[in-house]
């Protein structure tokens, strides 16, 4: 960490694109130290300009600590929508140590006509409802909460991942094998309609497993789907915790501007 009394120290919890873009824009303002903490899930992650730190800080005391230690002077949680206790505990840190704290949160997708949307609360939910006229199902859920479909092994599914799942990443009791009806995939978004079009066609895919992550990138499949007339099992988004959110990083911005800066315009 680098301390220098004329800057300000913002640290931005990231794990998504809105993280990456800000990290850049906030780099090059001359009272910006920016700190961009990442979860360490991915190994091979695309560093952020500024400063980047990886892995949890040890629960919200934990980041208490962090804020009160590195001076923190605002914090910008743009975390993915579904990382539901990272930014809860962010929540709480900032209220125990009355650091300005601000939520990026991108809207969800919304239905279109043609769509075939069923609805879930999560992940257990959307492994239970569906049936064998939905295989080869399509999981698109990332690798860490796949373990809910360990109780399905009537179906066939294809899931898609940045990279293989390790034991220690599931967000439930460690996966050390997994089963033959479920077959890896490895890819990167963003995803394009022909790209998308041409891996479920070539899987026979006949359902769609996903959550509403609102991002522009991963939205191919969702279009892919209607075409094809196939359904989609969407995740709904986890309550948003308490205190200020904006939905993109300009306004992200123009807070920051009003919360912790009197000086030139950051937009
Ligand atoms: P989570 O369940 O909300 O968080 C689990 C724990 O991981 C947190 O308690 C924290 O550990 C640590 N953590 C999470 N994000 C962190 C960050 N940015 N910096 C430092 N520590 C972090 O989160 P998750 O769903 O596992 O997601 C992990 C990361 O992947 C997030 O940063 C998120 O933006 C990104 N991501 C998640 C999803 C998703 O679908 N959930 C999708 C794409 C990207 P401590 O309690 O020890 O501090």
């Amino acid at each position: 960490m680098i301390y220098q009394e004329d800057m300000k120290n913002i640290l931005l919890l990231g794990g998504s694109s809105e993280g990456f873009e800000l990290a850049e824009k906030l780099h090059l303002h001359p009272e910006i130290h920016v700190i961009s903490s990442m979860a360490g899930r991915t190994s091979l992650p695309r560093k952020p300009k500024g400063e980047l730190r990886v892995g949890g800080f040890g629960g919200t005391e934990g980041l208490v600590d962090y804020i009160k230690t590195n001076n923190i002077a605002a914090i910008i949680d743009a975390t993915h929508p579904f990382a539901e206790k990272i930014s809860r505990n962010v929540q709480q840190a900032a209220s125990k140590t009355a650091c300005p704290c601000l939520m990026i949160c991108r809207p969800p997708w919304q239905k279109q006509q043609g769509d075939q949307w069923h609805e879930v609360k999560n992940v257990q939910e959307a492994a239970d409802i569906l049936t064998t006229e939905n295989a080869p199902v399509f999981l698109t859920i990332g690798r860490l909460e796949l373990a809910a479909f360990l109780s399905r092994p009537d179906l066939s599914f294809i899931a898609r991942a940045i990279e293989p799942p390790k034991p220690s990443d599931s967000k439930g009791p460690p996966v050390c094998n997994w089963p033959d009806n479920l077959q890896f995939i490895y890819g990167k978004g963003p995803f394009t309609v022909k790209g998308e079009r041409e891996l479920m066609e070539t899987y026979g895919i006949r359902s769609v497993v996903t959550k509403n992550s609102g991002s522009p990138a991963a939205y191919a499949k969702i279009e892919v789907a209607r075409t094809l007339e196939l359904p989609v099992i969407m995740i709904k988004r986890p309550p948003v915790p308490e205190g200020p959110v904006v939905k993109n990083t300009k306004d992200a911005l123009t807070w920051l501007e009003a919360k912790v800066f009197t000086g030139p315009d950051l937009t």
